[in-house]
């Protein structure tokens, strides 16, 4: 996959990618990521790449001609299919979309700065609008780079045991499981029996439990269509759970 990021502070995004997974994926060219500054795309002698709004008010906007010429300049390498826009009023980042983009074969990310960017950019050239959440960042930078290491997990070959991709909280719905290692006790914390029982059919059992039990107590919104093995495990968890507040109210 080859994703092109539109962006006046490159080093930003070329230091985020350097590192842990996603360097190693680019250096097996499983991803390309290259950084494009949208400043050496103005006209002018200033280099500059933003003005006042028109009709005024505070802060300054992103002009058109160095984002659409930053956009041409890459024709001959990048499909052009999906110009994405990160922008706190876009469809907010899951890992859907997560999943969406990952099956792209290659994608523009624009990042925008003060004010956002002229409206002819956001609804004539732009193909998508992301959000990562309900806050405002003061550039897209950050935002791409959430896109790009979510992305980047997801295509084959970059997190070495697909499995711990599968397990991943979202994935199939759910938050992740909790995890142990080394030293057996910490503390005075122990590890669950389970885990070192070596039962492999218990722990998977074990973690799915969970898995539900976490995402029970923190976003029962996720859980919509669960299987028969979960509805099981999730009858448990309700009886065990009006058992402990039964023992607390004694
Ligand atoms: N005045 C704008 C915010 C500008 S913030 C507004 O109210 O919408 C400057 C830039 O940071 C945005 O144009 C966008 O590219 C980026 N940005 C800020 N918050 C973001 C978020 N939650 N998700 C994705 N990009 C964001």
């Amino acid at each position: 996959m080859r994703i092109d990021v539109l962006t006046l502070f490159p080093e930003m995004i070329e230091a985020g990618v350097r590192v842990s997974l996603l360097g190693k994926a680019i250096q097996e060219g499983i991803l390309e990521v290259a950084a494009t500054n949208i400043r050496d795309f103005s006209a002018d002698r200033h280099r500059t790449v933003d003005d006042a709004p028109y009709g005024g008010g505070a802060g300054m906007v992103m002009k058109c001609e160095p984002i659409y010429a930053a956009v041409e300049s890459l024709r001959d390498r990048n499909s052009l299919e999906r110009i994405i826009l990160l922008s706190p009023s876009g469809r907010r980042l899951d890992q859907r979309l997560v999943r969406e983009l990952a099956s792209a074969r290659d994608m523009v990310l624009l990042c925008a700065r003060y004010e956002g960017v002229d409206e002819r950019v956001r609804g004539d050239l732009c193909t998508d609008e992301i959000s990562i959440g309900d806050y405002v960042l003061s550039g897209g930078e950050v935002a791409a780079l959430a896109v790009i290491e979510a992305v980047g997990r997801m295509l084959p070959g970059v997190v070495g045991a697909w499995e711990s991709v599968a397990t991943d909280s979202f994935y199939d719905g759910l938050l992740g499981f909790p995890q142990y290692t080394r030293p057996p006790d910490f503390r005075g914390m122990g590890v669950p029996e389970v885990l070192v029982s070596g039962h492999h059919a218990a722990i998977e059992r074990w973690r799915r439990k969970q898995a539900l039990r976490f995402t029970i107590e923190r976003r029962p919104d996720l859980l919509v269509n669960s299987t028969d093995a979960d509805k099981a495990l999730l009858v448990e968890i309700e009886r065990e759970e009006a058992e402990r507040k039964r023992e607390m109210e004694q």
